[in-house]
């Protein structure tokens, strides 16, 4: 049983100042039972707990680590920055060149403006798809995740489902009217609501590949079909790429599945682990932005330039080192094909979803294709694999609901112990 008394004193000290204890939901671990580790420290594969656990890591802060924890190329490029002063509010020459590398990289890109969060780039693109088509309505995706923003408060994905809240009080009605819904992976439900909603719908926003109801992959027509749809009815496509940019290929999930949006947004791994958002598009949507055109949207702290520096460190490795691809998802391979085989000796059958680096098991036998094949995992099984796992050193997601993320810093070795690991914990969580 490995100790958690420094992380529990602490949680029941954070509850007295922070809501729930903690500055995110899902971090809490309400879904899958105990209470959150507090961490000191992290390098390559392993962080490190207030009571001296050491863990392998497989969220890796929610995908920004691709290349694991304090990865020396990003903290030289920040350490390098901080001298010369932590914000300008003033442009710099990076704010150019990761602009420029971005716009290099991503398919859909031509221009890009740098937020500082997944959250701040969703809003911010949705309104310059309302302002760009003059129209108010959006649609997204049942369990699909765009951050906090109102509009996307409906039918949430990620920590929403988690803790049983996908449709937020607190949002207003006419903020929740003008968001239309359609189950993931579901051509005809789309094409209904834009009959329904003639020349309503300013833009479709969807996870190109969906990590925030757990992994569900599109099918290839979803995609494909999306796009014709929004050809035909001037309607403009937003791949929400927050998690899938830059970690499913250099150009993210449009590169992968060769679809081109009209505009992205992006966060996380263009932060390198510093607070980062960005969204970016065909130029002539994107200069309605201000102060190009009409459509407002600023921030003091946006383009800062320690964060840029780390984004600008990470990007550029990634794009001069397109092999890490490769690695990853041989490395991601190797582990899903191991929990497969320690299903099998087990007499289990559960669904793996996987691309890239990217993975999730789900407790149903069902294959998970949307959110309501997602629903039906058995989520306190999962509960027990996940603290089973905690016990064996394995820091999962404390969610059914959420995707892993594999980086760099796991070894062959690594992928053995965590097969071990889960072996175990599968077992035991059957007993
Ligand atoms: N969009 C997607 C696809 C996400 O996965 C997330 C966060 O996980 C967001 C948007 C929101 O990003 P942030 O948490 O940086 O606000």
């Amino acid at each position: 049983m490995i100790q958690a008394t420094n992380s529990n004193e602490l949680f029941e000290r954070a509850k007295h100042s922070i809501p729930g204890g903690v500055n995110s939901p899902v971090r809490a671990f309400r879904a899958v039972g105990g209470n959150p580790r507090f961490m000191v420290s992290a390098k390559g594969a392993y962080m490190f707990d207030e009571d001296g656990n050491r863990f392998i890591e497989f969220i890796n802060s929610w995908g920004p680590m691709i290349l694991g924890h304090a990865a020396e190329i990003v903290q030289d490029a920040v350490q390098a920055a901080i001298p010369n002063s932590l914000s300008f509010g003033a442009p710099t020459r990076r704010e150019i060149e990761i602009a420029e590398l971005i716009v290099s990289m991503v398919p859909g890109i031509e221009k890009v403006r740098m937020v500082n969060s997944g959250t701040e780039a969703t809003m911010s693109a949705i309104r310059v798809a309302r302002g760009y088509t003059g129209r108010s309505k959006i649609i997204k995706f049942e369990g699909c995740y765009h951050g906090h923003g109102d509009s996307f408060l409906i039918a949430a994905g990620s920590g929403a489902i988690t803790l049983g809240v996908p449709d937020s009080p607190g949002v207003t009605q006419g903020v929740a009217a003008d968001t239309l819904t359609a189950p993931y992976n579901d051509l005809e439900a789309v094409k209904d609501l834009l009959v329904a909603n003639k020349d309503q719908v300013a833009a479709i926003i969807l996870e190109p590949v969906a990590g925030n109801m757990g992994l569900v992959l599109p099918k290839q027509e979803f995609l494909k079909g999306l796009r014709e749809l929004c050809d035909q009815e001037n309607i403009v496509l937003i791949f929400d790429e927050v998690m899938t940019g830059f970690r499913l290929a250099p150009g993210g999930a449009q590169q992968l599945f060769n679809v081109t949006p009209d505009m992205t947004t992006l966060g996380k791994i263009i932060g390198g682990g510093m607070p980062v958002g960005a969204y970016g598009g065909k130029s002539e949507i994107m200069d309605f932005v201000a102060p190009a055109g009409p459509v407002y949207q600023a921030g003091t702290l946006s383009g800062n330039p320690i964060a840029m520096a780390a984004g600008m460190a990470m990007l550029r490795h990634l794009d001069n080192h397109p092999e890490v691809y490769e690695r990853l998802e041989k490395t991601t391979t190797k582990i899903v094909n191991g929990i497969k085989q320690n299903m099998q000796k087990l007499g289990l059958n559960y669904t793996i979803n996987q691309v890239g680096s990217m993975f999730s098991i789900f407790f149903t036998e069902q294959p998970v294709v949307d959110f309501e094949s997602a629903k039906t995992s058995d989520t306190a099984l999962f509960g027990r694999y996940f603290n089973a796992m905690l016990q064996r050193g394995v820091y999962l997601a404390p969610s059914q609901f959420e995707a892993l993320f594999v980086s760099t810093a796991i070894t062959d070795e690594l992928v053995e112990k965590f097969l071990q690991a889960n072996y175990e914990a599968l077992k035991e969580a059957h007993e």
